[in-house]
């Protein structure tokens, strides 16, 4: 093979001119130029815009993933979590990774090799964590809904006090559906029978009740790209007392190191040791979920989780105006901050979706099996708003009428 390194002299830092080989590769055209980012008003399923005392912190200088000033930014980062879940979990921190990386997280340490795992399957969140049981190589049992709806929780008993398995999944808000699924009684189900309760709120925190301590539940994470409005890239967790010692007496150590909730539990400070050094946190987005997390404090959770009850109620009735009709039909069972809506017979959702972007507004498609069938919208934090609700509606029933 011919060589295309050509040796051309360079000067080192110290103006002595000497021979390298360097490469011939030109440098992509591309990034040459400048990076074009438009301006969008994010409403689909995440993720969504970033308030303005979030999106500053992106530009704010870094620290030393160790310095002083830094693990105060982690410490009140860990006081907001545990304020955002309701709990007083010791081990609630941020995995450094998206929603997904919670997942993993939640289940690398969980489970363990002869282990049988329960999911609650109302959507794709509960495919995906079976999937993930089944790379695991965990013995997996499912009990599903018809999509658009909800397990009933006297189903989700009966198949704990039947199976007895030693993890059970749920995901709160399935945001491939827009359904809610109800939480109550599950924990004191999986206490009863030796179970430990995890549950997915990436899509849900901050938009509808969650309370981890009162729920009895045993590991949560979140995301914070959905109603903390901050860029994707860290998964709020947190281990209860309970979870803890299951981990702590593993017959196996946690195959992964990175998502290791002990190390990672130390690196944030939750076990009252000496800091180790575990990885190198992503700093700016640390900062991030603290403005985030400011936000919602400054608000009251309880507030937020209201406004976004109330704002949903904005949108319901802005489809029912415009004739459109939720997917989910029992509205109880609605996700408040991410509305799934039904595609009118004769319509191409794509068609309508395009429209939109091109005004300068995302709304997504269905997922999994709903692909096709619905529009999903999202409304959270700073978007669940009721003018901006009403204007994405007015604009969504426009492009329906221009496809037409
Ligand atoms: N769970 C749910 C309910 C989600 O909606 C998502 C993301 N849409 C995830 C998990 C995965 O999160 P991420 O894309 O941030 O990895």
């Amino acid at each position: 093979m011919i060589s295309t390194k050509i040796l051309r002299p360079s000067v080192s830092i110290f103006g002595i001119a000497k021979t390298c080989s360097m490469s011939s590769r030109a440098p992509p055209k591309a990034l040459l130029q400048d990076m074009v980012v438009p301006p969008r008003q994010l409403f689909g399923p995440g993720p969504s815009n970033m308030a303005d005392s979030i999106a500053e912190t992106q530009s704010k200088n870094l620290l030393g993933h160790l310095h002083p000033e830094f693990v105060q930014i982690m410490g009140d980062v860990r006081l907001g979590l545990q304020y955002i879940f309701k709990t007083e979990n010791k081990y609630t921190f941020a995995v450094s990774g998206t929603g997904h990386s919670g997942m993993e997280c939640a289940m690398v340490n969980l489970l363990e090799p002869g282990d049988k795992f329960l999911v609650v399957e109302i959507g794709l969140w509960g495919q995906r964590a079976a999937d993930l049981a089944n790379r695991m190589g965990i013995e997996v049992k499912k009990i599903s809904a018809p999509h658009g709806k909800a397990v009933p929780v006297e189903d989700i008993q009966k198949a704990i006090a039947e199976y007895k398995p030693n993890l059970v999944f749920v995901c709160q808000g399935d945001s491939s559906t827009g359904v809610a699924q109800p939480l109550e009684t599950i924990g004191d189900a999986c206490r009863e029978h030796g179970a430990l309760f995890l549950v997915d709120t990436v899509a849900s925190l901050g938009g509808t009740p969650f309370d981890a301590d009162a729920l009895k539940v045993d590991c949560v994470y979140s995301a914070t790209q959905k109603v903390l409005n901050a860029p994707p890239g860290l998964a709020p967790i947190s281990f209860s007392d309970r979870a803890i010692e299951k981990i702590r007496n593993r017959k196996q150590r946690v195959a992964s190191f990175y998502f290791d909730a002990l190390e990672l539990g130390n690196y944030w400070g939750c076990d009252g040791e000496l800091k180790r050094y575990h990885h190198t946190a992503p700093i700016s987005t640390v900062y991030a979920l603290r403005a985030a997390l400011s936000a919602i404090a400054k608000e009251g959770i309880d507030e937020s989780i209201q406004r976004h009850k109330d704002n949903a109620q904005v949108l319901y009735a802005a489809l029912k105006n415009h004739g459109l009709e939720p997917f989910v039909e029992d509205e109880k069972l609605r996700l408040p901050c991410l509305t799934t809506v039904k595609v009118p017979e004769r319509i191409d959702w794509k068609d309508v979706a395009g429209k939109m972007l091109i005004n300068g507004v995302e709304i997504a498609g269905g997922l999994g099996a709903t692909v096709g069938k619905i529009w999903r919208i999202g409304t959270f934090g700073i978007n669940s708003n009721k003018t901006k609700i009403e204007n994405v509606v007015e604009l969504l029933s426009k492009s329906i009428n221009e496809t037409r």
